[in-house]
């Protein structure tokens, strides 16, 4: 009982240890992949807030420079009394050619030089008057004329933002540059034209990560609208008016960073910055699921101390039950062991007598073997009880039990305590001319060593009577069995008694 209660405490502390053990893993597990996933996600924010950075400085480089270029032909001073002396002179045609060919050589620094597609000279009406190549006599178009007429009455050049009209095949960005005369009035002006897919779009066209979503892209609000400067580097497939929330919070004055979904209804983190002294956004963002996204590798290593530790739980687990296995085993043996022993003797019991008894009947008459049996009796006992307490005789008996122990030689003999102070001796094999021989060297046996019975009536010392059966199983009658086996030792024992005790009796009909 106290084994089981101890194994049962074992068990429950073993599953205690392994609940805590995996309770503390999952929760390390997962503390350790959100610290990882939130960490992922700064690393992500910092890269994209260091590319926008750049490219809103590139972006900024870009637009200046533009501007600065039309500011320098304001406040030229030379070109502009160029161009007023060229329109309103009355000097000769050959003084005019001259300066229409310097006025020609200035738009075509402008263009080849300084990386514009058309430079050209126009007059207030609308009507482009010069190229860098000569005359033209196409009309400004109207979004160009209104902004001209805009520059003059701030006398300082204005920008157009990118757009896509039908006088030129490709999107353009514009710079309208007023010319004054020295009363300041204005005379012309020169629109300064740039095709943005060569210069704009490639600041924003290569992502200087190894993204697969990121992308940045420039905006407007133009009314109600936003209008998009550059073009989407990843195809606008769903929802484009539902799905462009980022810009939408771009151009409603979320600057810095912020989650939002994007025109492919994709969950993103996004950063905007203003492009100064323009109405220009630039939007920088990338896909939430790539920055979070686990690789096989990453899985892995969250994965191995999850195997590990089943492993080593199993094995831990597989330890301890094998443990209890054998401790169980063990035990079931040492009971099986205690339940055929007598306690106070150490050698067999009744029930041993018994299992051995049956066993070797059914072995003697399966190969027509003799079998003997010694039943023993501590001659006066109840004198030796009487006289030197019950406690002496439970020494005698243990005694008696050790000399016979002794005087057996071969391992399937069974001494065995039958009940009280009388023994057994079960001889499987022997013959009675055998058994006889071994019976009478343990009554002399035990005589000669004079155990103290000094109340005995034979020779004061402890002695022993024996009666002896042998019987070979399968030459008797079906109706005889081991009880017979008994009866004759008992009544054999009876004449042992009957004929002064201290001797060996075999059992005989007559
Ligand atoms: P006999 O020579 O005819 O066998 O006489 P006896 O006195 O030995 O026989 P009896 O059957 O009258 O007495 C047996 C005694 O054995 C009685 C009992 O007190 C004693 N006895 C039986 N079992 C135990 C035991 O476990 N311990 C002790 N101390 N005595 C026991
Ligand atoms: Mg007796
Ligand atoms: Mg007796």
């Amino acid at each position: 009982m106290q084994y089981y209660s101890t194994a049962r405490k074992r068990g429950n502390a073993t599953a205690i240890v392994i609940i805590v053990f995996t309770v503390l893993l999952l929760w390390g597990l997962w503390y350790f992949y959100s610290e990882r996933q939130t960490h992922k996600k700064h690393m992500a924010e910092n890269e994209l807030r260091l590319i926008n950075d750049l490219q809103r400085d590139n972006l900024q480089l870009w637009r200046d420079r533009h501007l600065i270029d039309a500011s320098y032909i304001t406040e030229d001073t030379l070109l502009n009394s160029t161009i007023t002396y060229w329109l309103h002179s009355k000097s000769s045609i050959g003084t005019k050619n001259y300066l229409q060919g310097h006025i020609n050589r200035i738009l075509r620094i402008l263009r080849e030089q300084r990386g514009y597609n058309a430079a050209y000279l126009v007059d207030p009406e609308g009507n482009i008057i010069l190229d860098d190549l000569g005359k033209t006599n196409v009309k400004l178009p109207e979004k160009e004329l209104a902004v001209m007429h805009k520059a003059f009455e701030t006398a300082g050049p204005i920008a157009i933002e990118p757009r896509l009209d039908d006088f030129f095949g490709f999107p353009f960005f514009g710079v309208i540059t007023p010319i004054h005369d020295e009363h300041h009035n204005p005379i012309a002006s020169i629109w300064l034209v740039t095709d943005v897919r060569k210069t704009l779009y490639t600041l924003l066209e290569k992502w200087p990560g190894n993204s697969n979503t990121a992308e940045s892209n420039l905006i407007m609000q133009d009314g109600d609208d936003i209008l998009l400067l550059s073009p989407l580097r990843h195809n606008a497939s769903t929802n484009k008016d539902e799905g462009s929330q980022v810009f939408l919070k771009a151009s409603n004055g979320m600057h810095g960073l912020f989650d939002a979904v994007d025109y492919r209804n994709q969950d993103v983190i996004a950063i905007s910055s203003l492009i100064n002294q323009s109405p220009w956004v630039l939007v920088s963002k990338i896909d939430t699921e790539e920055v979070l996204k686990n690789s096989p590798q990453e899985l892995l290593a969250l994965a191995a101390p999850v195997v590990l530790y089943l492993l080593i739980a199993s094995a831990g687990l597989v330890y301890v039950q094998r443990q209890g296995w054998k401790r169980e085993k063990k035990l079931t043996l040492e009971l099986e062991r205690l339940v055929r022993v007598d306690t106070l003797t150490n050698i067999a019991n009744r029930l041993s007598l018994d299992e051995n008894l049956k066993k070797d009947w059914d072995h003697a008459y399966r190969y027509n073997r003799p079998l003997s049996l010694l039943m023993i009796d501590i001659d006066f006992f109840k004198k030796f009880n009487d006289n030197y307490g019950h406690l002496e005789g439970d020494e005698c008996l243990k005694h008696v039990a050790k000399m016979l122990s002794g005087s057996v030689g071969r391992s399937s003999d069974l001494v065995a305590r039958y009940g009280g102070e009388e023994f057994a001796i079960l001889l499987p094999d022997t013959d009675a001319k055998n058994a006889l021989i071994l019976g009478q060297r343990v009554c002399t046996f035990i005589s000669a060593t004079q155990y103290h019975h000094v109340y005995s009536d034979n020779q004061s010392r402890l002695t022993v009577s024996i009666g002896l059966a042998t019987m070979y199983p399968n030459a008797e009658e079906k109706t005889v069995n081991v009880n017979d086996l008994i009866q004759r030792a008992d009544h054999a024992l009876y004449q042992a008694k009957q004929s002064d005790r201290n001797q060996i009796k075999e059992f005989s009909c007559f």
